[in-house]
């Protein structure tokens, strides 16, 4: 009998486990990651920048396929460490750091998410999309797409155009529509509003505001304003209509077929309606604050609909945009619990007290071997050397007495006290282990590190010769 089924891509053993799957997984990963590894060096050989689309692009999909299903066992110990195992050495080669380094560390410094708690995230997300996510939604609907099934076949499809109105010139030359409707949407003091205006000439005959729940964003609101619009219209006993709105995203769904946004497919239904009608409606994208009388007026609408509003909103299913940001502010908080209680990383974190933040600002650090090496300690510094048995004195040339570490290199050694002297009347802070975080966050990042590379690679240089 077989002992196992594969099924969609997906691995089941006899005992309904999928530790098989994670094992294959974890194999299939790491067949990349030494390919990667050939053609990537501490001291050369592809970027981290390179690295990094590799991983965002193969080998984290590899690992997360159908992590929807078999989430729950990536909580399992032996599964974890499997997974840690995996990416350690990617993220290390991903920020050229030794092979020596920690997760906690190179996964700080690769600026990558670990992948259990990235699988949680997936799986996370694929739930609320399906609507069962009870925990993270609460008492908010998902808005969910609508079925391809269901669209219209190619046939009966409405073609729509876009024209562009750039001013007021534009759009008094274009009148060759009745009836003009200018729709807005704003998300103002945390809360959304759209709002329809309706034109018969240069009098304003009719409008609507409309309320969205807080977590709603901009573009549903637009989407909403343009939907409304369309339900006027099929209302309306006129013949020619013009749909006037600021936000070309929405437009966009509109017009494109494969958009299967609820709130597009609704406004496509209307229109086919209103050709069916025998009315004409032509979309427009307008230039926003260009001083165009209808689109100020429906911003302006959109706003007071958002601030005033006190009813039920009118719009109220939640984006996926939230619930992606919600599931990531949850792994996100987790990770920097483990980061923070580690017992490794303890160089990493006077550079970067905060996984959190650390995330946000790593990528303009730009990360190399020598701001590696600084930012680990893992490199060509006496303790570290002797550490691993490659230098038999771990002490700086400054005193026997002290280990040559990097905070000792940068903050303390007499040897550099000119350098420092230097950087602290430049940057007006003294150079102390509590500042540092503060210094790389802030817009004297580069100095400072320029400053650490002088350090570091002076002191890489003297061990060089002495070893
Ligand atoms: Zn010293």
């Amino acid at each position: 009998m077989a002992k196992e089924i594969k099924l969609l891509g997906v691995t089941i053993d006899d005992r309904l486990t999928f530790n098989t799957h994670i094992k294959n997984v974890c194999r299939k990963a790491i067949a990349v990651h030494q390919q990667l590894c050939r053609a990537a060096k501490v001291s050369w050989g592809l970027n981290p920048e390179v690295i990094k689309i590799i991983y965002v692009a193969v080998i984290e999909p590899i690992v997360l396929y159908a992590a929807s299903v078999w989430a729950p066992a990536a909580s399992k110990l032996g599964i974890i460490k499997q997974l840690r195992v995996l990416q350690r050495g990617i993220a290390q080669k991903m920020c050229k750091a030794y092979r020596t380094v920690s997760l906690n560390s190179a996964l700080l410094l690769a600026g990558i998410l670990p992948l259990d708690l990235r699988i949680r995230e997936v799986a996370l997300l694929y739930e609320a999309k399906k609507g069962v996510a009870q925990e993270l939604l609460g008492d908010r609907e998902m808005e969910r797409m609508a079925s391809a099934l269901d669209s219209p076949h190619p046939a009966a499809r409405v073609d729509l155009e876009i024209g562009r109105v750039m001013d007021q010139e534009q759009i008094d030359a274009s009148a060759n529509s009745e009836i003009k409707i200018y729709t807005d949407g704003s998300k103002i003091e945390g809360r959304v509003g759209a709002a329809v205006s309706i034109w018969i000439g240069n009098t304003e005959t009719r409008t609507l505001k409309l309320a969205l729940a807080n977590f709603c964003t901009v573009y549903q609101a637009e989407l909403l304003a343009i939907c409304r619009a369309t339900k006027e219209i099929r209302r309306s006993t006129a013949e020619s209509f013009g749909i006037y709105s600021d936000s070309m995203a929405a437009l966009q769904t509109v017009k494109n077929h494969g958009c299967l946004h609820p709130l597009a497919v609704e406004t496509r239904d209307n229109l086919k309606a209103i050709s069916r009608q025998a009315k004409i409606v032509n979309l427009y994208w307008i230039k926003a604050h260009a001083g165009i009388e209808g689109n100020e007026r429906a911003d302006a609408l959109a706003k007071e609909a958002a601030i005033n509003s006190k009813k039920k909103p009118d719009y109220d299913l939640c984006p996926v945009s939230f619930v992606k940001r919600h599931a990531r502010m949850v792994t996100l908080d987790e990770w920097n619990h483990r980061y923070n209680t580690g017992q490794t990383a303890s160089i990493t974190k006077m550079f970067f007290p905060d996984a959190v933040a650390a995330y946000r600002t790593i990528r303009k650090v730009g990360m190399n071997a020598i701001r590696t090496q600084i930012m680990t300690g893992h490199g060509g510094f006496s303790e570290y050397l002797n550490r691993f048995k490659c230098k038999e004195n771990p002490s700086c040339i400054c005193d026997p007495n002290t280990l040559e570490t990097v905070p000792h290199i940068l903050l303390d050694c007499p040897i550099f006290a000119q350098e420092r002297y230097t950087i602290e009347c430049e940057l007006d802070t003294r150079i102390q282990k509590d500042k540092i975080g503060e210094i790389i966050k802030g817009r004297n990042r580069i100095k400072f590190l320029e400053y650490c590379e002088n350090l570091a690679n002076k002191t890489i240089k003297r061990n060089k010769n002495t070893v």
